[in-house]
């Protein structure tokens, strides 16, 4: 047993019997007031439970049913929540009919670069910006990211142009720094299967952008969700950037199928990133289209001033005047799939 369906007339004093009831099992719960109903959700080895006492359950006040999700994600399945997440970051809506763009430079390099790439993406029409302090390098010799002077210049940019601001969280030790400046966290690639990070992330209410793995099935990938949404954390993006293959004229292979798929397993948003995707800026903009067009709920992008001279990632790097060019094509690409830009 999984999921205890309540019925509309089920009392307070109920729902306090049955999460008495399962607590004793050693059983934590998630409760859900959907538009239709109230779902509680039961997180731990529902597998303790015997089937006598599932029936005693299903006969107690207030409860109209109980089921078992097949899937191993359970709180991040379409059977346990049917509609859609939205996830409202200061008045943004992720998940809902706007496709949200965010966009900006890999990393943080300086304060002037910073500010001057924010206000061209607020232009161009972006409504987050992005930008790594700690940056996850192959070489340890390579640019490192500026730590929390870099946080301090996304925090300053954010006043300055009003985008909320999204930023990398590597280490648990980093958390209390990322989340006094951070509007979302963002967990990647390389992170996605570190689950003590995913724990400690799920134990604040800070929306999480979930980056898949480079070498992460769905399955996986939703699994990943899973420990960030058992620990209370509801509020879970995820963001498809590619996957490895035996290709290598791209960077990676962005998996767009995975678009609609998880469209259909689960009710988180869903987001592409087609600059770690493709490896290409001039790449990037065809994805992005076909993005939106496979039902993306939006899009991140990385935006550089002078992607010659960036300090991380300037081949994928798109210079504003291009990035405004993409925001204007976008919009009856939107428009054709009912979503807005
Ligand atoms: C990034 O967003 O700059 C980044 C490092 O992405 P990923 O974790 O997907 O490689
Ligand atoms: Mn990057």
């Amino acid at each position: 047993m999984d999921i205890i369906v309540l019925k509309p007339s089920a009392t307070e004093e109920d729902i306090r019997h049955i999460v008495k009831k399962l607590e004793s099992r050693g059983l934590r719960v998630n409760i859900s007031e959907g538009t239709e109903r109230t779902v509680i959700g039961v997180i731990g080895d529902t597998s303790k439970i015997a089937e006598e006492e599932e029936d005693a359950i299903r006969v107690m006040p207030g409860v109209e049913d109980v089921m078992r999700i097949l899937k191993p994600y359970k709180l991040a399945s379409r059977e346990f929540k049917a509609e859609d997440t939205t996830i409202n970051v200061r008045g943004n809506i992720i998940g809902g009919k706007k496709i949200q763009v965010i966009a900006g430079p890999c990393a943080v390099e300086n304060r002037t670069m910073l500010m001057s790439i924010a206000e061209k993406v607020r232009d161009a029409g972006a409504s987050f910006l992005r930008g790594g302090a700690f940056k996850p390098r192959t070489s340890p010799y390579s640019f490192q990211g500026l730590g929390e002077e870099g946080l301090k210049y996304l925090a300053e940019a954010r006043e300055r142009t009003g985008l909320p601001v999204v930023t990398e969280l590597m280490d648990p030790r980093d958390i209390e720094v990322i989340l006094k400046y951070a509007d979302i966290v963002q967990i990647g690639a390389r992170n996605m299967q570190n689950f003590r990070l995913l724990l400690e992330v799920g134990t604040r209410d800070k929306p999480v952008l979930l980056k898949r793995s480079f070498s992460a099935t769905i399955k996986e990938w939703l699994m990943a969700a899973e420990y960030i949404m058992s620990r209370g954390n509801q509020n879970v993006i995820l963001c498809e950037r590619g996957i490895r293959t035996f290709e290598t004229a791209t960077r990676n292979t962005l998996d767009l199928s995975a678009v609609p798929l998880l469209k259909q397993l689960t009710h988180l948003p869903v987001i592409v990133d087609p600059s770690h995707g493709a490896g290409k800026w001039d790449l990037v903009a065809p994805m992005s289209k076909a993005a939106v067009a496979a039902g993306a709920d939006g899009l991140l992008i990385e935006v550089h001033i002078n992607p010659e001279e960036a300090l991380s990632d300037g081949e994928q790097s798109m210079k504003p005047a291009a990035f405004k060019k993409l925001m204007e094509e976008l919009k009856p690409i939107a428009a054709a799939v009912g979503r807005e830009i």
